[in-house]
């Protein structure tokens, strides 16, 4: 971190500073020039305020130099995060694993018919929303407790492990027998309910926020990483753009550059990227080689007919033909299914 002084800083100034940041266990690199006093800051500067050093006032501005996160940095892990959700399914390093399912759980008989369907085609993981965060208090908002029990029970009948979405923390109980926790896009800086998952030990699935930055979703990873939950997987589903054509822009480029920032997993949500069905497998393709660990894809047995997201959700015959090829080119990429 490089720290600006003003002309005007008095000796007295720079002596508080630099006993501050000492204080901290940081070193100081300090460089007096014609024009300019210079503090760099070395060592773990994650702790560090920069809004708290800016508003000295003889502090002139703070540039970080390295990045504000240290739990989920790559720098600081080089390994590759390997996330385990059951025995047999894990989530990284070589394996590429497809979570399907409904938008939303709508009965017992869609969301077991829809479970069937894309494990046979080769899903790894069951995905169905029981809680939904809908943009109209008017539009159906989900089975609630009741929709959890229902993916359990498509979770007996098939084996698939579950994903489903928590909104608010006070439901936490309700979700001690789901195998990956979602947190959605609208709640990615909900930071009560990211502190309150970072101290349990389930897989998180963060979903990156409408409007969010990558380093900003890294600081949500964090939220949860230094509660001691190590356990999480980034999931792209596209962000606001000015583009209206589709419901949201997929940010491919997310994903190698998480793959450089930081050491863990990340799947892509081809679905609520784009909104559009016939899009979803030229992206699905897409997020394989860009190197992706996995997809998120909303499968409907009767999209037509489905209370949420109908337009994007592919049928489960259409979602055969996806895995096959997608099996294909996860192998070209040395990876295997799975
Ligand atoms: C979802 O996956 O069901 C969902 C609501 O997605 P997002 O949070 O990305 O909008
Ligand atoms: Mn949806």
């Amino acid at each position: 971190m490089i720290i600006v002084l003003k002309q005007t800083a008095s000796k007295a100034n720079i002596e508080n500073l630099i006993d501050e940041i000492k204080s901290k266990g940081l070193s100081i690199n300090y460089s007096e020039g014609e024009t300019s006093t210079i503090v760099g800051v070395i060592g773990d500067t994650t702790r560090l305020d920069v809004d708290d050093l800016e508003k000295l006032p003889y502090v002139e501005n703070v540039k970080r130099v390295s990045e504000p996160y240290k739990a989920a940095n790559r720098k600081m892990h080089p390994d590759d995060t390997i996330v385990k959700v059951t025995d047999t399914v894990s989530i990284g390093e070589g394996k590429f694993n497809v979570i399907a399912g409904p938008c939303s759980v709508e009965s017992e008989e869609q969301v077991i018919e829809v479970a069937k369907r894309v494990k046979a085609a080769g899903a790894t993981l069951l995905r169905g929303g029981a809680f939904k965060p809908r943009t109209s208090p008017y539009s159906f908002q989900g089975l609630e407790a009741d929709g959890i029990k229902l993916l359990l029970e498509a979770r007996k009948e098939t084996g698939l492990p579950i994903v489903t979405e928590i909104m608010n923390i006070n439901h936490l109980e309700l979700f001690s027998d789901v195998d990956v926790i979602q947190v959605g896009a609208r709640n990615m800086q909900n930071f009560d309910l990211l502190k309150e998952l970072g101290k349990c030990d389930k897989p998180i699935l963060l979903k990156r926020g409408l409007a969010n930055t990558i380093e900003e979703w890294l600081m949500s990873a964090e939220y949860i990483m230094a509660g001691g939950n190590k356990n999480v997987i980034l999931c792209e589903r596209g962000i606001r753009t000015f583009e209206t054509y589709t419901r949201n822009t997929l940010d491919i480029s997310a994903v190698p550059v998480l793959k450089n920032l930081t050491h863990l997993p990340i799947i892509v949500d081809p679905s609520h990227a784009t909104g559009m069905r016939w899009l979803v497998p030229p992206l699905a393709k897409t997020a394989v080689a860009a190197g992706a660990d996995g997809l998120m894809i909303e499968v409907h047995n009767n999209p037509a007919k489905a209370l949420c997201d109908g337009a994007q959700s592919i049928d489960p015959d259409a979602f055969d033909e996806l895995m096959k090829d997608i099996k294909r080119r996860v192998e070209f990429e040395g990876k295997t299914l799975g």
